[in-house]
């Protein structure tokens, strides 16, 4: 662990002091990370093993972890699963695997977004930045404000969607799974976790009946179904709302 200033960077916004935890027992990749990461303000954390860093996110209330899956002690999956237990600050994973199976394997324990090794600085620092500020979107079932994405409106408390001024019907199926997609904006939801988040309990084969769902709610919402902008599917892996394009 070390907490000495890093250099001022320009990058990224500096107003909120925020504290990060990275965990990886790669002194090398750290600082690639720290250097990619790092704004003076910042309380930085680094963790060369799982249970170090385990212990550091129960002591630090960490708003950022990174967590490579490659650790000396635990198995990277493990200790993302742990972690997702003790909080819900954004977990991006540094991973060397490439597979789909792997990517939903990663989600579904928790993780936020991945970011396959070797990876770049500006690559790094989009998926943070992305997650941190997804992080602080007011949100969530709970929220009686409505979202408004372009011309889409999903007001969650009144149960209403509006396309520019047409009101858009959905079905209580199709409902539930925009509501799922909207109140985790930016994030990419693996098909059992939509699929729970829609059935309840997942069985068979969500990929099948989520891909005729998605297609009717695309045709509801989207501009342009088949070059959808709000629902981006992942291949193999689910789908994502996406807000910022
Ligand atoms: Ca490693």
């Amino acid at each position: 662990m070390n907490d000495d200033a890093p250099p001022p960077r320009g990058s990224g916004n500096a107003a909120e002091p925020r504290t990060v935890l990275v965990i990886e027992d790669e002194q090398k990749i750290r600082a690639i990370v720290r250097d990619a990461l790092c704004e003076p303000a910042d309380r930085w954390f680094d963790a060369g093993t799982g249970g170090e860093g385990l212990a550091i996110a129960v002591a630090e209330h960490p708003d950022l972890i990174v967590l490579d899956l490659g650790l000396p002690d635990m198995d990277g999956l493990d200790v993302c699963r742990r972690l997702r237990a003790l909080t819900s600050a954004p977990i991006v994973v540094l991973s060397a695997r490439h597979t789909e199976e792997s990517k939903v394997a990663l989600l579904d324990a928790g993780a936020d977004d991945y970011v396959t090794k070797p990876f770049g600085s500006i690559e790094l620092q989009a998926r943070v930045r992305a997650q941190l500020r997804r992080a602080r979107m007011p949100t969530g079932p709970a929220t009686d404000q409505p979202l408004v994405i372009g011309d889409l409106t999903v007001d969650i408390h009144r149960r209403t969607v509006t396309r520019g001024e047409a009101s858009v019907h959905l079905t209580p199926t199709e409902w539930a799974l925009l509501v799922a997609l909207v109140t985790n904006p930016g994030r990419t939801l693996t098909h059992d976790q939509l699929f729970s988040a829609v059935w309840g309990k997942s069985y068979g084969q969500p990929q099948q009946y989520l891909r005729v769902y998605i297609t009717h709610l695309r045709k509801k919402i989207e501009a342009e179904p088949y070059a959808p902008r709000f629902i981006i599917t992942e291949p193999g892996v689910g789908y994502r709302f996406e807000v910022d394009r």
